[in-house]
């Protein structure tokens, strides 16, 4: 039973001041806590989800992606803050493949493949019930997957990356140039539900790209269900092009066989993953 649900925003970006942001978590605990007439003393576990790959032993997987947070290891920073209560961390897209798996659109499927869209792009992985991590914990970076080995360069060093693309950053930039007021990609969705012809095909095309990047991971694990989330992009465009993408690189025994839906837990799967970790719903 969920006792409280609570969303703060950072007045600072906290992908450079990763202390403010750990501050701020374990002071979210504390009220929630408070709220519930609760204290420190009653809790078995915290979960903590990072936008970024985290490694098996709980740092960030790649320096360049979050360069503030590199030196720091989130899990003891957090735990600290809190009278060394045990804290779980792991990838809020990681997070929210466990969540959708264990309670939302994943249910009782034993392959899922679970796409976060937001600034970066994932693509988490179930396989038997459970979250596939790889060896270093890095699995899922389908943001970094290589769409053109001569494009331009990505944040993370290399080339041509899908995020390039499909990803946040990249999406805004190209509607600016016919829409230089938009604000984020909430705007940017809402002008392409009333029919904005530019910034239906910038979502269209990131589908398209999504989907192609996708139909290598189909070839390979073959999976029962593509579950879509991440709330800024409204997944529900982007399902057909995302088919039509699968469809060109995907062999037709795979596509026939993987369902694509759009998340159920929206905004909350990342938190409700982190209660599954903290459960030890998947212990790593
Ligand atoms: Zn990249």
């Amino acid at each position: 039973m969920i006792l409280l649900d609570r969303a703060v925003h950072l007045d600072a970006d906290a992908d450079e001041h990763p202390q403010a942001a750990l501050d701020l978590a374990a002071h979210q605990v504390d009220l929630v806590l408070e709220s519930v007439g609760a204290d420190r003393a009653d809790v078995n576990a915290v979960g903590l989800g990072i936008p970024a790959p985290v490694t098996l032993d709980g740092r960030i997987g790649s320096p360049t992606l979050l360069p503030a947070w590199a030196d720091l290891v989130p899990q003891e920073e957090l735990a600290s803050r809190l009278d060394s209560l045990p804290v779980r961390v792991d990838n809020d897209a990681n997070l929210g493949a466990l969540a959708e798996h264990a309670w939302g659109a994943g249910r009782a499927c034993a392959d899922l493949v679970y796409v976060k869209l937001a600034t970066g792009i994932r693509a988490d992985i179930v396989v038997d019930g459970r979250l596939y991590r790889g060896s270093a914990g890095t699995a899922g970076e389908l943001g970094h997957v290589t769409l053109d080995a001569r494009g331009p360069l990505c944040r993370c060093g290399n080339r041509g990356c899908v995020e390039l693309t499909a990803g946040g950053r990249a999406l805004l930039s190209q509607a600016r140039v016919s829409h230089p007021g938009l604000k984020d990609l909430d705007e940017l969705v809402a002008l392409a539900v009333r029919g904005d012809p530019g910034c239906r095909r910038l979502l269209s095309d990131a589908g398209r790209h999504l989907g192609i990047a996708l139909g290598g991971m189909l070839n390979l694990i073959n999976p029962d269900r593509i579950v879509v989330g991440g709330f800024a992009y409204a997944p529900s465009l982007l399902l057909e092009p995302i088919q039509h993408g699968l469809a060109e690189t995907a062999m037709s025994a795979a596509v026939g066989a993987v369902d694509v839906v759009t998340a159920d837990l929206g905004a909350r799967a990342s938190a409700l993953g982190a209660v599954a970790l903290a459960l030890g719903v998947d212990r790593r």
